[in-house]
């Protein structure tokens, strides 16, 4: 077997299409290694978001640089979402790099390696192609949880993102795919499954006839033995009162929702063309609370948009109070090749970004922190990963809203295994518990 070292970069998106790629590759007989020295073929599987991401890729084949010179048989691979960005640049930038593809030719990938090495001049495939369910899987074992993708691409064009660009436009594969590829998963021991999208819940509206998220929901929650759903990532936009209703109703459904706000400046929203309001976000947050009260709310947010002032950033702040998010995800503000917000004059400084990052971080840290103190006492459904890595004495596992917990099972539960365990101990990163007799309803907040 020939050896593969595929690196990953980004998302959620992006170790799905690794994990793809691992598959169809195992099929041309590529096997996995750990490590670079070892490989006949090594892939980046890029992410392109923000600058840093990028300036990682750009590393990291500067120090591949020398084992290409050690070893000239070896072929190096750029793929994801940077191909179709930057694919002239990345050669420019790095000569050695042999093969550069987008997502979308990743059912094309064992030909295009065959090419790069047999003809041993580059190739740079970064156009769009059909839309393609690819369930091969690498051979690594049975495993409790899994991503499926269920659509890709995004049309919602944010002024500061390039996703639009680098994933193309919304196409959604066909529910019973997504529903077969599930059944599968769980066929090989996977109990909790996290539907993929960009603006996940947009899912269907291209398909003939057309569906939606709620409407997947209900058909992947039939999966016997599949214990947990989850869906990310959501846009308020599409965000219907029936989503809300299936989240509410389908017990399989994890009760977290992740919901990107970015800002809490109308002026901002409006600038960045996120289609809402604060006051619509919100009326959503409302909606979820009043379905679901003990619901898990998260969101992306970014500081130093250009433009943002000090009133902007503080109506931000402000939003993280109010809404009491128990995870939040911060960004700096990064500008976007072809994005309309990069080619805006009146950009923030960095150190002014910096400072919004640290103090937005301890406002949700602080948020975040009383939300999760809450769970001191209560006992929650965990779903059982196996042995605790610190202490192989203890067991370690996931709440529904996706906290670690460690705990002290009683030798009978094994992993795959849904147990409530009483919390004892909230530290800031996992939670402590002992096995209990009985759940209380599904209580639970993110971290
Ligand atoms: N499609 C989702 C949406 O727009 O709600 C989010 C997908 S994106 C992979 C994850 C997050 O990255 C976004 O929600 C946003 O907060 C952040 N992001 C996107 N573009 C960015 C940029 N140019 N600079 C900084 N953060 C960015």
């Amino acid at each position: 077997m020939a050896k593969l070292h595929l690196i990953t970069y980004g998302c959620q998106m992006n170790e799905y299409d690794s994990e793809r790629v691992a598959g169809l590759l195992r099929e041309q007989h590529y096997e996995l290694t750990d490590d670079a020295r070892a490989a006949d073929l090594i892939l980046l599987n890029t992410c392109a978001i923000r600058e840093k991401a990028e300036d990682k890729v750009f590393s990291k084949l500067g120090e591949l640089r020398s084992l290409k010179q050690r070893n000239p048989g070896l072929v190096v691979g750029v793929m994801g979402c940077m191909a179709p960005l930057h694919g002239a640049a990345i050669r420019a930038r790095a000569p050695m790099v042999d093969l550069v593809f987008g997502s979308a030719a990743i059912a094309r990938v064992g030909e295009l390696v065959d090419r790069a090495r047999r003809e041993r001049t580059p190739i740079v495939e970064t156009g769009e192609a059909p839309l393609v369910k690819i369930t091969a899987r690498p051979d690594t074992g049975p495993r409790l949880r899994a991503y499926v993708t269920v659509m890709e691409g995004c049309e919602k064009h944010c002024t500061f993102c390039v996703v639009p660009v680098t994933r193309g436009r919304e196409r959604s594969h066909r529910p019973e795919a997504i529903v077969a590829e599930v059944r599968d998963l769980v066929a090989h021991g996977c109990r909790e499954v996290t539907l993929l999208g960009q603006t996940v819940n947009a899912y269907g509206r291209d398909l003939t006839p057309p569906t939606d998220l709620a409407e997947l929901l209900a058909e992947v929650s039939e999966v016997d033995d599949l214990r947990r759903i989850r869906f990310t990532t959501s846009n308020p936009y599409n965000l219907t009162p029936r989503l809300i209703a299936a989240f509410r109703d389908l017990p399989k459904v994890c009760k977290y929702f992740h919901l990107p706000l970015q800002s809490g400046s109308n002026t901002v929203l409006a600038e960045m063309n996120r289609g809402y309001t604060r006051e619509r976000y919100l009326e959503l947050i409302d909606d979820l609370r009043t379905a679901v009260p003990e619901v898990a709310l998260s969101t992306d947010l970014i500081v130093g948009f250009p433009g943002e002032t000090e009133d902007d950033f503080a109506a931000t702040v402000a939003m993280v109070e109010r809404v009491a998010y128990d995870n939040v995800f911060a960004f700096r503000y990064s500008p976007r090749p072809g994005t309309p917000a990069a080619a805006r004059r009146d950009q923030v400084d960095a150190a002014v970004k910096a400072r919004r990052n640290a103090d937005l971080l301890a406002v949700t840290t602080r948020v975040a922190g009383a939300r999760s103190a809450r769970l001191a006492g209560r006992t929650l459904e965990v779903l059982v990963d196996g042995a605790s890595r610190k202490d192989a004495r203890m067991l370690s596992g996931r709440t529904d809203c996706n906290r670690v917990v460690n705990f002290e099972g009683d030798g009978v539960t094994a992993p795959g295994d849904c147990v409530p365990v009483r919390i004892t101990e909230v530290l800031p990163h996992s939670l402590r518990g002992t096995l209990a007799v009985k759940p209380e309803e599904a209580v639970c907040f993110s971290r």
